[in-house]
């Protein structure tokens, strides 16, 4: 499959081509036809897959192929309405999606912007009433414009949900459900989410209509090129651990996810202490300290990130090959977004997690739900003191082996697992 084979208009071949963008990737091959042809669709696609383009190239295609003007789409408040509105959980994935558009839609005529909570409101309704075609939204700004009036999406084409999953789990519901009253039936939806949860399941059911499913891995996995380390190591001495890593590896650019702020915090304060540079970037950052933060991390002027999971989603760093487990996540599916951070665009890349006696049942399911064992090391020095370890909390006792051996032949999972 080759993008030229798609219907594509030919000014977007040549962009993708002068972008290297050599073939589609597997969600643009799947992707692209449909929505072109004018279907909804429930795309299960992890970060990384070129899933953005793959709803951004038909939409502008489609967009361009029917430019509204004003005086045939808009009205006196109103003069152009938003024809797309792309909804993510998070600023930084917001911004991602919306410099995507720039990058695929600079020769479009279509205008595009961005609205997103924790910062001010005025601005961006300025914008907004100026009229803009396509639209990328937190779902809690995005409300308080339709709120004020700033916009009206009575005469949308497109709604997509980019990382529905990470919406839900982020309390996002009730405002995607007051948005939902004010787009029009007749629409154009597209789902992606990295995991398939069945509240997942349920939102589609009420968004979709014969959507058609693509899922381009299986469900739950991670990219087959992400190597994954679990180091066993006590918990009192991991940051030491995490130092010695980071020297004797001589990390240029990590990722490390921590579970809590202040956890970040104390981290990225012990590591700069022992001469790395490291920083934290968590939700009590400003947005402009954490564009900032970020850049000189994209720059290379801080070789280590300590991310919390909501902070770190959507996070795009081209190239970015170690992500540490700190801390495993409370939730399983957690770590599936965070290992995909990366081993991005079919690159190589390394997940390390730095394991504890305390996480044995937070590992126990992770590796039911990627249905794979992920199998603990020692480091030399750092080896766990097991007189310290009480016997029944040992993962791999016989015991915890033989009801892991029967849930797989079962083919399920634990009951009351998280999903
Ligand atoms: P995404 O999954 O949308 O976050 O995209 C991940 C990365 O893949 C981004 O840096 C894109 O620029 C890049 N990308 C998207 N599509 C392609 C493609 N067909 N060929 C090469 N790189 C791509």
């Amino acid at each position: 499959m080759s993008f030229s084979s798609m219907a594509l208009s030919q000014k977007l071949i040549s962009l993708l081509s002068e972008l290297g963008y050599l073939a589609p990737t597997p969600i643009q091959a799947q992707a692209i036809p449909v929505i072109l042809a004018g279907k909804d669709i429930m795309a299960g696609a992890q970060t990384g897959t070129g899933k953005t383009a793959a709803f951004a190239l038909p939409i502008l295609q489609k967009l361009s192929d029917n430019l509204m003007t004003g005086s045939e789409a808009g009205d006196a408040v109103h003069p152009k309405p938003v024809q797309a509105l792309i909804l993510t959980p998070t600023r930084e994935l917001a911004l991602q999606v919306y410099q995507s558009f720039g990058k695929y839609g600079k020769d479009s005529g279509l205008d595009t912007a961005i609205v997103y909570g924790g910062v001010s409101i005025d601005a961006q309704a300025d914008t907004l009433k100026a009229g803009v075609d396509i639209l990328v939204a937190t779902p809690g700004r995005l409300l308080d414009h339709l709120r004020r009036g700033s916009l009206t999406l009575k005469q949308l084409s497109f709604l997509v949900f980019d990382e529905a999953d990470r919406m839900l789990d982020m309390g996002f519901k009730d405002e995607i459900d007051a948005i939902l009253r004010k787009v029009p039936a007749q629409r154009q939806t597209l789902l992606f989410s990295a995991t398939f949860a069945p509240s997942v399941f349920a939102l589609s059911k009420r968004l979709l209509r014969e959507p058609e499913l693509i899922e381009v891995d299986k469900r739950n996995t991670v990219a087959a090129k992400v190597e994954q380390l679990v180091y066993a190591v006590d918990a009192d001495r991991k940051s030491e651990l995490i130092c010695h890593l980071a020297k004797s590896k001589q990390w240029q650019q990590v990722l490390i996810f921590c579970r809590k702020k202040v956890g970040a915090d104390q981290l990225a304060a012990k590591m700069s202490q022992s001469g790395i540079k490291a920083q934290a970037f968590h939700g009590d950052l400003s947005q402009a300290a954490r564009e900032k933060v970020l850049q000189q991390f994209k720059l290379g002027d801080i070789q280590v990130l300590v991310a919390t999971d909501v902070a770190a989603r959507g996070l795009d760093v081209e190239e970015l090959k170690v992500v540490v487990n700190y801390e495993l996540p409370f939730i399983a599916e957690d770590y599936i977004h965070r290992i995909g951070r990366t081993g991005r665009a079919g690159n190589a890349g390394q997940a390390i997690t730095l394991y504890c006696e305390d996480d044995a049942l937070l590992l126990e399911e992770i590796e039911a739900l990627l249905d794979a064992r992920l199998p603990q090391q020692w480091l030399p020095g750092f080896e766990p003191d097991l007189t310290k370890l009480a016997p029944v909390a040992r993962k791999n006792s016989k015991a915890a082996q033989r009801q892991r051996a029967k849930r797989r032949a079962s083919g399920g999972k634990k009951p009351g697992a998280r999903r």
